[in-house]
């Protein structure tokens, strides 16, 4: 079985495509939810976030979202040290799920697939691209948030440029080209080399 990422900066337009790829049938497991819940269910995850960021990390035995993001959102490197903790747990899930799924190639969507490394799991990987302005506009409508706090989460992430040039496939996800195509398209490419794939 063929494993491919997708990946893309925020308001990129990655679940988007995600749900395009489920409709062809293709399974399509999604890294932050994934992470939600290994941060919830697994124990030794637990006890590293609570060693490491304290015991108010959980409130009544679930993840105590807000006191976290509350320390990781001012900090980059103690968002970095949250990662360590849960890339590796996600990627290990990831990698279980990939291996019982019967179709003839997977996708993980993460926004961090080269950030976390979970590139060297996989085959290939699909790249969404949004022009700045329109990632904005997208991601403010859909959060309702302020440019500000659009603006300040992008510019966490790896430039867009250099992600996409790592990508096999890029996708453009703007107000000219039509996705569902290029995603129909695609899709047929993945299954020609899933069907010679070893
Ligand atoms: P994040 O990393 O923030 O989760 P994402 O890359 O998964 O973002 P989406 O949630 O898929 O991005 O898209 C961002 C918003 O833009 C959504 O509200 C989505 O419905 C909208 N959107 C994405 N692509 C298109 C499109 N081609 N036409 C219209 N709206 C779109």
């Amino acid at each position: 079985m063929m494993r491919v990422g997708l990946t893309g900066g925020i308001g990129s337009g990655k679940t988007t495509v995600a749900r395009i790829f489920e409709l062809l049938g293709i399974p399509v497991y999604y890294a932050d939810d994934a992470a939600k819940r290994l941060m919830n269910e697994n124990q030794e995850l637990r006890e590293d976030i609570q060693k490491t960021f304290g015991p108010d990390s959980y409130a009544g035995g679930t993840l105590n979202r807000a006191y976290l993001s509350g320390i990781v959102f001012r900090d980059p490197a103690k968002l970095q040290v949250l990662n360590a903790l849960v890339h590796p747990v996600t990627i290990a899930d990831a990698e279980t799920w990939m291996r019982k799924q019967q179709s003839p190639y997977a996708i993980k969507e993460a926004a961090l697939i080269f950030e976390s490394g979970s590139d060297a799991q996989l085959d290939a990987v699909i790249g969404v691209y949004a022009p700045t302005d329109l990632r904005i506009r997208r991601t403010m409508e859909r959060d309702g948030a302020s440019r500000e706090q659009v603006l300040a989460r992008m510019n966490r992430q790896m430039n867009e440029e250099e992600k996409m040039a790592r990508c096999t496939y890029v996708l453009q996800n703007n107000e000219t080209e039509l996705l569902i195509p290029q995603v129909l398209e695609l899709h047929g490419q993945l299954m020609q080399r899933a069907a010679n794939f070893v």
